[in-house]
């Protein structure tokens, strides 16, 4: 796994186009800035690697689009030492982001050459997480609560579970809608327990599957 000045260049090009399209946060523009996202591509895809796009990882699934695990990162507020559930590892680039920020990181992957393959190349290249293989829909009972939760597939509706798992004060953005396109909600559980919901724009995801996403 080389890192030449050659890959830097196009990280850096990938981070002034995230900055231009809207992406504010430092500390996630920083990782991106940081996370070799070649390494999550097989080799023979390095022009892919470092463009504005979805990328197919195998069994079905893809890497997200740089941008929104920008804007997914950003709308999710996080800070180093902040405890965060990940739903849908996938290749493992979007845990590794948030590691990079110095993220206490729970990941889930219900598909297990995705949670094999993910859990060996964050290892590799020195990030730490934790890795489960299972249904994120359930959330992660015996971690919880967490600060934050992040959901990388589109879901049919909010899985209640999560909602419980969330700590006071805590933040879970979620694309929810139908199999096309999904709305980003951004849910803030008060100190109360009331939550509140906003929406961020429309996006397209593969679809959260599971007791509470899709069959
Ligand atoms: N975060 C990933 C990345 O950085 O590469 C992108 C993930 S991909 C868009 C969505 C992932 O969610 C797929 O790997 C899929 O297998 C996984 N997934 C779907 N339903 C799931 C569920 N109920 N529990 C855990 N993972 C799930």
């Amino acid at each position: 796994m080389e890192d030449s000045y050659r890959h830097k260049g196009m990280r850096n090009l990938l981070v002034r186009k995230l900055a231009e399209k809207g992406i504010t946060d430092q500390a996630v523009l920083k990782a991106i800035g940081t996370v070799p996202r070649h390494f999550f591509l097989d080799p023979a895809f390095l022009e892919h690697a470092y463009q504005d796009k979805a990328f197919p990882i195998g069994e079905g699934q893809t890497i997200s689009q740089p941008y929104t695990v920008a804007f997914q990162t950003q709308l999710l507020s996080v800070k180093q030492g902040l405890k965060v559930l990940e739903i849908g590892t996938g290749s493992g680039y979007q845990c590794s982001i948030l590691a990079a920020i110095g993220c206490r990181v729970y990941t889930i992957e219900r598909m297990k050459p995705l949670f094999e393959q993910s859990r060996r190349l964050l290892n590799q290249m020195g990030y730490k997480a934790n890795f489960y293989c299972g249904d994120g829909t359930l959330g992660l009972p015996s971690q919880a609560p967490y600060d934050r939760i992040i959901v990388t597939a589109g879901a049919p509706a909010i899985p209640e579970k999560l909602v419980e798992q969330l700590s006071p004060e805590g933040i879970l953005v979620i694309p929810v809608g139908d199999a096309q396109t999904q709305k980003m909600l951004r849910l803030t559980k008060e100190l109360s327990g009331h939550v509140s919901i906003q929406e961020f724009g429309n996006f397209s995801f593969v679809p959260l599957k599971g007791h509470s996403g899709w069959n």
